[in-house]
């Protein structure tokens, strides 16, 4: 019999052990092994049972097993202890608290996704663990960040794998009175809703807070009795539905995320967000609630944008086409043709997602273009990935080159107390004085042996094998009830033999498959006598996408074959539990993308985190980090003819890498069976790497770079009134406005020699007509570098010229300014140059900032 309601009993703790409830509710546990030890105690087995959840081990532990720990004083006092720590960790100075009054006092973080813990399945891939690590990371260094997204029901989905290999879905409803959560009420108990008024009928929501060490994170969640049945389902899956589905579930977390975010602000006495960090373009209408807000208080629509854009961060996460948001341009209309966003025209609206640029589709509504037009600052996510970006957007500021494009590149991090391995961490402890394995001295051999380093390395892979067994019994078990797995699943994998990892999401450009390239040669390289090769391999297909299901059909069956087996696994059901074993107790972390597709990844860096090497494509973060000594590169064949050519070479370079260098080097063995050269690069790796593929050094950038200058410049256009944010709203429409008639009539140039040398000046003169703009609104710009075939510049640089004051100021828009100036030659051979014209304002961040450039010819 199924139940038609579900719902949690919470457990009624014994006073003195109320400090359990505390630790559970705060989800700091999920990085601090002091208190996962502490709930460990409570019962080893039911703990392993659990999957480590605080909240289901209390749900479930014996009242007799509460009530003996109540009576045992260690316990008690050890509970008390750990909770005195955690408030002292919410209220204590830290990082954030040097940096002085002009550091912002709220920033708020949107994401749809968030991967904070197993516990909490609100998550995708990358981009949600890449959230969780982000408001971890800003909790330990104390920065004043809240965190805004949904819930989802069901999460993203559950995965099984059917015996032929083929992926299926369920979607197990969470209850969010099992989880770490909380409603968000005011001081009457009244639970907090969020209301968006929709083309047919109101949405509601509630909102749930989550406390993430010192940060809060606040998720919207539609699932209540107030919403009709239709609406109810808004919140029901991660990128569940299509179209519509989504639209509203963007709408719901971009304004009502906003909404909720004030309401909380409210009740908690907490500032109001002075920066808004959209994690993706998914969030994006969040600008237009803050702009309808803005009108509120009397600004016109261009007013608002600025002040909002001045204060708005936009991370782009992707340069894979399918990984961006673009909606019908009539459902957009349709939804903001109601009262949704008062003050706010609809046209207004779909202009900000117009792809109104050659190649761009008139019919759509692009969430990354709105994400560049409503954010000032706007970054990718790994230096390659910036230049990708620039790359990508550089169709909406036309006469630019890419260089020039502003978008910023912050490289990824992440958490390490979350992602190293309590084994490493406790042996950095113990010779190192300090369980920070990310500055710990890994160098130093003297304190930290290669055969002290080589053994935590042979557990973690041991605790590998072990949890990878159990997984796939579990799942074989599930997959036929009441049967017993077969013994030789008891046996799978080999602790002693060099252990290949490859995880991650399924999209085509991952390449999931590439090492089935030639498979009888893996076959050779998996069972060779004397250097054996294993593979541990996870991930999930999107449920929509048919081709990343047949691409793990193919991998397991190829895992199937009896002589394959022990050699090859793959896991179903990717989740953060398994990863943190998976890194860890991998040898080598495997990434073969299509290069550039991967923004930055992040499975290679919580892997280098643990002392895994990397075999990676130079792409993302690897293309930045990689130095010779921390892992490998496989070469991309970008000259290839086409993709299959491609993949074969890349593929045929990875099983090189692997039979001639890889193995060997592990398999040479000094007189304790340590691989000495081995172990040197894990040393490498973890001194070198931790320290710069860390989510603190992450968020410490983003704040520096990003959301200090953020809230300096919206506090700069708000202050009197809105009086800067009025005058450059009107200062861009007068650009705008005359921009068609500004132009470079004449250049002309001496001071050279018929044949020139280094070291001679060249004298630039350029007649401008600025059409009734101001000199000061404009800059003339001689742009020189080296010329190339088809006289395209490159090593660009800029001069300004100078007004020349022999022409008289005038009015009239048809006379002619002239500027001058001088140019040094100052390099040998090509040389070229022209002449343009930009707008300048110093409340303007980067020249291209407005798109609009008018170049001699
Ligand atoms: C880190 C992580 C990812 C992202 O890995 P990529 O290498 O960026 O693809 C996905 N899923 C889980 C569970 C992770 O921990």
């Amino acid at each position: 019999m199924k139940a038609i309601r579900r719902f949690t009993v919470r457990a009624v703790l014994p006073d003195t052990l109320s400090a359990l409830e505390e630790l559970a509710g705060n989800l700091r546990w999920s990085w601090h092994e002091p208190t996962k030890e502490l709930f460990a105690r409570i019962s080893p087995e039911l703990w392993h049972q659990v999957e480590h959840d605080p909240v289901a081990l209390l749900g479930s532990v014996d009242p007799g097993r509460l009530a003996e720990l109540a009576a045992d004083q260690g316990y008690v006092d050890w509970a008390n202890h750990t909770r005195d720590e955690l408030r002292a960790y919410q209220h204590d100075p830290r990082w954030y608290q040097t940096l002085g009054e002009s550091a912002p006092r709220t920033i708020a973080y949107f994401s749809p996704e968030f991967g904070i813990a197993a516990a909490l399945p609100q998550y995708s891939g990358g981009l949600g663990i890449l959230a969780g690590d982000h408001l971890k990371a800003a909790s330990d260094l104390g920065v004043p960040l809240v965190g805004v997204g949904l819930f989802y029901r069901s999460g993203y989905f559950s995965q099984a794998i059917t015996p032929d290999g083929w992926q299926q879905e369920t979607y197990p409803s969470l209850d969010p009175d099992g989880l770490p959560l909380s409603v968000l009420r005011t001081p009457d108990g009244t639970p907090v809703e969020i209301s968006l008024a929709l083309p047919d009928g109101v949405l509601h929501a509630r909102v749930w807070q989550a406390a993430v060490g010192r940060v809060r994170l606040l998720l919207l969640d539609t699932d209540i009795p107030e919403n009709e049945e239709r609406l109810r389902s808004v919140t029901d899956r991660l990128y569940g539905g299509g179209g519509e589905h989504r639209l509203l579930q963007e709408l719901l977390l971009g304004i009502g995320g906003v909404r909720a975010l004030e309401a909380w602000s409210e009740l908690t006495g907490a500032p109001a967000a002075e920066v808004f960090h959209t994690n993706e373009g998914h969030a994006g209408f969040l600008g237009l609630e803050r702009i309808a807000n803005l009108i509120g208080d009397g600004l016109s629509f261009d007013e608002a944008l600025q002040v909002v854009r001045a204060g708005t961060v936009f991370t782009t996460h992707t340069p894979v086409p399918a990984g961006i948001d673009r909606f019908d341009r009539p459902l957009v209309e349709r939804y903001f043709s109601t009262s949704l966003l008062p003050g706010v025209e609809v046209q207004q609206v779909l202009s900000l997602g117009a792809e109104d640029y050659p190649g761009g589709s008139p019919d759509v509504f692009n969430m990354a273009v709105m994400g560049m037009r409503l954010g000032q600052h706007a970054n990718g996510v790994s230096k390659l990935h910036g230049e990708v970006s620039r790359q990508m957007f550089n169709g909406l500021y036309p006469g630019f080159d890419p260089q020039e494009v502003p978008i910023d590149s912050v490289t990824n991090g992440v958490h390490a107390p979350t992602w190293t391995d309590p084994m490493l961490r406790a042996l950095a402890l113990d010779r190192l004085g300090t369980d920070d394995t990310t500055h710990a001295d890994w160098a130093n051999s003297g304190a930290v042996s290669d055969g002290d380093l080589w053994s935590v390395r042979n557990r973690m892979r041991e605790q590998l094998v072990q949890d990878a067994r159990q997984r796939l019994q579990a799942a074989w078990e599930e997959q036929n009830p009441g049967g017993i797995a077969p013994v030789w699943m008891s046996d799978l994998l080999d602790p002693n033999v060099l252990t290949i990892g490859f995880a991650r999401r399924v999209p085509t450009y991952k390449r999931l498959t590439l090492m089935l390239h030639d498979p009888q040669r893996l076959r050779n390289i998996l069972l060779h006598a004397e250097r054996p090769v294993q593979f541990v391999i996870a991930g999930k297909s999107h449920p929509a996408d048919d081709e990343g299901k047949r691409l793990i059909q193919k991998l397991v069956q190829f895992a199937s074959e009896p002589e394959i087996r022990g050699r090859m696994v793959f896991l179903p059901d990717y989740d953060i539990g398994m990863a943190q074993l998976l890194y860890p107790g991998t040898d080598i972390w495997l990434n073969n993308p299509l290069r550039p597709l991967e923004a930055c990844g992040t499975s290679g860096m919580k892997a280098a985190l643990n002392g895994a090497l990397n075999l990676s494509i130079l792409d993302g973060w690897w293309n930045e980090f990689y130095d010779g000594e921390n892992g490998w590169a496989i070469p991309s064949a970008d000259a290839a003819g086409d993709g299959a050519e491609r993949d074969a070479l890349e593929a045929e370079a990875m099983y090189d890498l692997i039979e001639h260098i890889i193995a060997p080097r592990f398999y040479d063995r000094d007189g304790d069976g340590v691989p000495s050269t081995w172990v040197g690069q894990i040393r490498h790796t973890l001194s070198t790497l931790s320290p710069a593929l860390s989510a603190e050094r992450m968020v410490k950038e983003y704040v520096e770079r990003l959301y200090i200058p953020a809230s300096r410049n919206e506090e700069r256009l708000s202050a009197d009134g809105f009086a800067a944010a009025r005058g450059l709203a009107a200062w861009k429409g007068r650009v705008r406005a005359a921009w068609p008639g500004v132009n470079v009539a004449h250049v002309d140039a001496g001071g050279v020699d018929a044949v020139p040398q280094v070291g001679d000046q060249l004298h630039v003169r350029a007649l401008v007509h600025l059409n009734g703009l101001k000199p000061e609104d404009v800059q003339v710009q001689v742009v020189y570098g080296r010329s190339q075939e088809g006289d395209d510049l490159v090593d660009v640089r800029q001069q300004r010229l100078d007004l020349d004051d022999g022409v008289p100021g005038t009015d009239d828009p048809s006379v002619a300014h002239e500027y001058v100036g001088t140019v040094t030659l100052a390099w040998a051979g090509s040389f070229g140059y022209t002449v343009r014209v930009v707008p300048v304002n110093d409340l303007l961040l980067s020249t291209a900032e407005l798109g609009l450039v008018s170049v001699a010819s």
